[in-house]
């Protein structure tokens, strides 16, 4: 398709055509004994290939296979651009048509990301599930409108990008918007304001004043080596990121711990009352029971007297295999009506609905909805918590499905396990220290 000349885009020679005035830069750059795709930032060895090639009628042209899903780039081919204009201030005074409260700990943050945008510095918003992120958000991105600035707001989840887009219309309804993922209909027409999955970042050159990345943990942000590149890439060269998220990675908590990154930490939910602290609670060799069709009966005496009391229950599994066979037994055990969920569950999106209209009240899942849902008073168990899958953050979100409504700022957080493993202990600390944290700065009610 062709495309009208929009600066901080990347493209292709086939997007564009007339390249008059703009200036370009080789798609693939081999050295020696290295090659890197200036597009994505491949430059593992293993992910390009060679082909015969129309472009050049080379035989064994190098193509770069990490970002071919955008289009084939090759060694023969360039990318064009046009470099970025100094931002003009605009006429208003703001943007932001939010009238709502930020709480006290979301009003720290807010200022602290403002103060990231005007000084142009990164920033780490470690805030914890239910507090709100993205009221934080508004002012900052406000002010990039204010200066004329170009935004970004990046998540590696679709779904997210789904559920923010029509909400950040609402809240700044006179700025233009567009929304791209993977198989989006929207095409970039060079508005100031972008929503976008992180992958469409490999898109943008020196584009973005502020680049804002939700759920930074998440998958693939996490998995994927080349979005790093690609969020800088993205990034004006006087730019910043701020990056969102409740549970930072390890190294970016020492990070934090030795001032080596520049944070602010949101411990309390907007409801002021303190996170739910998941409890331990052995069960034994529980593999061996369900080969006999047994569940430990402390799960089942748990979920019994949570479903008489009317609570949703929501129990996630390490494995599609265990859920599926615990989820034979329970039905065997009268647990009706029940469902489960896993990511290549074509039916996802309307149980996890059922589940939110309280139509069922028993959903078994995979880490698949360890964040990004939330069910009125849900009580939450976790089946053979040791499990390698349950890492520290899935814990940590996890336990943050319960208690995040007003009216049910309380739920069970339970850790059903065979030994308890490093990640379930660094979890429940990171949970008891931002409930301290949020005590310290006065945040929560009680303790
Ligand atoms: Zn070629
Ligand atoms: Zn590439």
């Amino acid at each position: 398709m062709l495309q009208r000349k929009i600066e901080g885009r990347l493209f292709s020679k086939e997007e564009i055509l007339d390249t008059t005035d703009m200036q370009q830069v080789k798609a693939i750059e081999i050295t020696e004994n290295k090659k890197m795709c200036f597009r994505c930032g491949n430059n593992v060895e293993d992910l390009f290939f060679q082909s015969p090639c129309s472009r050049c009628d080379s035989e064994e042209c190098w193509y770069c296979r990490n970002c071919i899903i955008m289009g084939k780039m090759t060694e023969c081919s360039n990318l064009f651009f046009l470099p970025s204009m100094t931002s003009i201030p605009h006429q208003r005074s703001t943007y932001l048509a939010w009238k709502g409260e930020l709480s006290p700990g979301q009003s720290v943050a807010s200022k602290k990301v403002h103060q990231a945008v005007v000084e142009k510095e990164d920033l780490l918003l470690w805030a914890v599930a239910g507090s709100g992120k993205t009221e934080m958000m508004f002012e900052g991105m406000n002010e990039v409108l204010i200066k004329g600035g170009r935004l970004c707001v990046a998540s590696p989840r679709v779904d997210v990008c789904l559920e923010l887009f029509p909400r950040l219309q609402e809240v700044f309804p006179d700025v233009a918007m567009v929304c791209l993922y993977g198989d989006s209909t929207d095409v970039y027409d060079g508005e100031r304001f972008v929503v976008a999955t992180t992958h469409q970042l490999v898109r943008f050159y020196e584009a973005f004043d502020v680049v804002f990345i939700d759920e930074v943990d998440a998958f693939p942000y996490a998995k994927d080596p080349f979005l790093e590149y690609a969020v800088k890439k993205a990034q004006l060269l006087t730019g910043c990121s701020i990056f969102i998220t409740a549970t930072p990675d390890r190294k970016w908590q020492i990070e934090c711990d030795n001032g080596k990154r520049n944070f602010v930490k949101v411990p309390a939910r907007y409801h002021r009352k303190s996170l739910p602290v998941p409890q331990k609670i052995w069960i034994g060799e529980w593999k061996k029971g369900i080969q006999k069709q047994k569940i430990p009966s402390k799960i089942l005496r748990w979920m019994r007297q949570k479903l008489d009391e009317g609570c949703p229950v929501l129990l996630f599994f390490p494995e599609i295999k265990v859920m599926l066979e615990v989820a034979v037994i329970l039905e065997q055990l009268d647990f009706e009506p029940l469902l489960t969920v896993h990511s290549a569950d074509p039916e996802r999106k309307e149980k996890v609905q059922q589940m939110r209209d309280g139509t069922i009240k028993l959903l078994l899942t995979t880490t698949i909805l360890e964040r990004g849902v939330t069910f009125t008073n849900v009580q939450v168990g976790v089946f053979g918590s040791e499990g390698r899958i349950f890492t520290e953050s899935a814990l940590v979100q996890i336990s943050g499905r319960a208690g995040r409504k007003f009216d049910y700022p309380r739920g069970d957080v339970l850790f059903f396990h065979n030994g308890v493993s490093k990640n379930m202990a660094l979890a429940i600390s990171q949970i008891k220290m931002m409930n301290q944290l949020g005590i310290r700065q006065g945040l929560l009610d009680e303790k």
